[in-house]
């Protein structure tokens, strides 16, 4: 009986600049590359750890070591496989998302198609994605416009007590949609509304976790008052975090970190076009192996948020490339990108 079998690499991701949010800044972000192997094929995953989540490349490679692939002999029944994985252990999302990146991955190679065909979605249907600037002074984040190329929009990072010098400084320099997101940073519901409102007149067009998640009295307030769409990122990680916040938020920020890989973000975004929210699919940072597997999703979404690979200077895996705003989708097999060189070397 063929074998299906696992293996992973710790890698560390350097970022082009210092990257700071409103609660955190840093330099790198550990990451998990994994392998799984079927008759000679291999599908690539990945996890991404940002410490705020609190995952670590200690706590990825404990989950993956101690799942047991034998009792599966055909990689194709997915549903199966990943039902197993996420049994496994609670949390570890991340650890979880590189098991179903790769299988994904693996499965289309079978098939010899790309995951986009695999689930009948249009290619041509992607969304316009944004490209993130992170907080600093206001000319230095003005310097970095030029990095975002084609994205169709820029994403602010704010929760400084600078936040309109910031959006006014880069409204000087471009006429792209603006996506403003304060990471929890801004604690005043009546503030937050006020800003929501200026943001508007500056070209924001949507508003990312302004306040702590916690507060979702203040966040349904906000999300019935606010101009423009207020949407979850902190917020909202899995299915079920959906489910209890349907009134909380106007949108979602699904990202493959969080939910646990593709298989769960796609019954995420189901459920929150079912319910009229705005829907972008997000990363953190990621090679251009996540950030793939996400970009076949995007057809289904409003947005795109995948810069991952484009904030680091040591993607392991080929490019992917934007055109007219957003993410082209790679058209081979599977998730579509290979690795460059191995990083191990
Ligand atoms: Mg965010």
């Amino acid at each position: 009986m063929s074998r299906l079998s696992l293996s992973c690499q710790p890698y560390t991701l350097e970022l082009n600049h210092q990257f700071t949010v409103a609660a955190w800044s840093r330099a790198t972000t550990p990451v998990v590359l994994v392998e799984l192997h079927y008759e000679g094929i291999t599908g690539y995953g990945e996890a991404s750890m940002p410490p705020y989540l609190g995952e670590s490349t200690g706590t990825v490679v404990q989950f993956l070591s101690g799942l047991d692939f034998s009792p599966f002999s055909d990689p194709e029944k997915i549903d199966l496989i990943l039902d197993y994985v996420d049994s496994a252990a609670p949390g570890n999302n991340a650890a979880k998302a590189a098991v179903d990146i790769a299988l994904h991955d693996l499965a289309g190679k079978i098939r010899g198609m790309p995951l986009y065909r695999i689930w009948g979605l249009d290619p041509q249907k992607t969304p316009p994605s944004s490209f993130t600037i992170g907080i600093d002074s206001p000319g230095v984040m003005v310097s970095r416009i030029g990095e975002a190329r084609d994205f169709g929009m820029i994403k602010i990072k704010l929760g400084t007590a600078f936040d309109k010098e910031i959006i006014k400084a880069i409204r000087a320099h471009t006429s792209r949609p603006l996506i403003a997101d304060v990471n929890q940073g801004w604690k005043d519901k009546n503030d937050a509304l006020e800003m929501a409102f200026w943001l508007k007149e500056n070209g924001v067009i949507l508003l990312e976790q302004p306040l702590p998640k916690e507060n979702r009295d203040d966040l349904s307030w906000l999300s019935r008052q606010s101009p423009i769409p207020i949407i979850a990122d902190e917020g909202i990680k899995r299915l079920s975090d959906l489910e209890n916040n349907l009134d909380v938020y106007n949108g979602v920020n699904v990202k493959l970190m969080k939910s646990t890989g593709l298989r769960e973000a796609k019954k995420i975004i189901g459920l929150a076009l079912k319910n009229k929210m705005v829907v972008m699919i997000g990363c953190m940072t990621e090679t251009s192996c996540a950030v793939a597997a996400a970009s076949h999703l995007s057809p289904l979404c409003h947005f795109a948020d995948l810069d991952g690979p484009f904030l680091i200077r040591n993607n392991p895996f080929e490019n992917i490339s934007v055109q007219n705003g957003g993410i082209v989708i790679p058209d081979k097999p599977g998730i579509g990108v290979d690795l460059k060189h191995n990083p191990a070397k």
